[in-house]
């Protein structure tokens, strides 16, 4: 949203910056005493968002965009800090993807060679990566509380996604080519970050995402014969 209304901005920037005498600058400049129309409207929009129409600040149009691009960026940061720290907000960065982008991994993947199999399975990696997956139950039911019991192996577990890939016996057979790489590591700790951070072409990638699919097809398949939410929501 925040592009469209830099968009307007600076649609209207320029059309003040049209010599007097031109055509559409006339209209324009009319139009605003009738509501309802395109120039009324961006008005309100540029109003909504705090952002200064150009001949309120009188700048060259560059310091205009600048100061634009400076409100609406504030103006995001702002939202994007309220969702996060809302209750509902359950995007667990630091511990499933510390410094590394997700879209990355889907770039990179699209670009190198891998076969159909793992290539479908990047988006239950991602799934995996943002902590979306619903991995534990209480009483067949998704739950918020501290013991929740895994939808694969039954186990009482805290930290779902580290269970999944490093733990649960579900999935041992998967996880058996992971072992022994470099991801794989000799020290429990970091290894469940080292697992997700892995890249294309990386030792062990397409073995790991295949573990994902498989995580993910227990999933799909658990919560649609329960008819609970397969995937979490991560912001309000
Ligand atoms: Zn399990």
């Amino acid at each position: 949203m925040a592009v469209a209304v830099k968009e307007v901005a600076l649609r209207r920037a320029k059309l003040w910056l049209l010599p007097d005498s031109d055509f559409y600058k006339g209209f324009f400049c009319r139009a605003h005493a009738c509501p309802g129309t395109w120039a009324c409207e961006s008005m309100e929009l540029l109003r909504r968002w705090g952002l200064p129409d150009l001949p309120d600040v009188g700048c060259s149009l560059w310091t205009y965009k600048k100061q634009v691009l400076a409100q609406l960026s504030a103006v995001c940061a702002e939202q994007a800090g309220r969702l996060l720290r809302s209750r509902r907000s359950c995007m667990p960065f630091g511990t499933i993807y510390p410094d590394n982008l997700l879209p990355g991994v889907i770039h990179a993947a699209a670009r190198f060679s891998m076969g159909w199999q793992p290539l479908v399975a990047v988006r239950a990696f991602c799934r995996l990566r943002l902590g979306i997956l619903v991995l534990t139950h209480v009483g067949g039911k998704a739950s918020a509380a501290k013991c929740r019991f895994c939808i694969a192996c039954g186990m009482a577990v805290t930290a779902p996604v580290t269970h999944a890939m490093i733990r649960c016996a579900a999935f041992d057979e998967y996880r058996l080519p992971l072992c022994g790489t470099v991801a794989w590591g000799d020290e429990v700790v970091g290894r469940l970050s080292s697992l997700l951070q892995l890249q294309p072409g990386d030792e062990g990638f397409e073995a790991v995402l295949l573990l994902a699919a498989k995580v993910d097809e227990y999933a799909v398949s658990f919560w649609s014969q329960k008819g609970g939410k397969l995937l979490r929501t991560l912001a309000p």
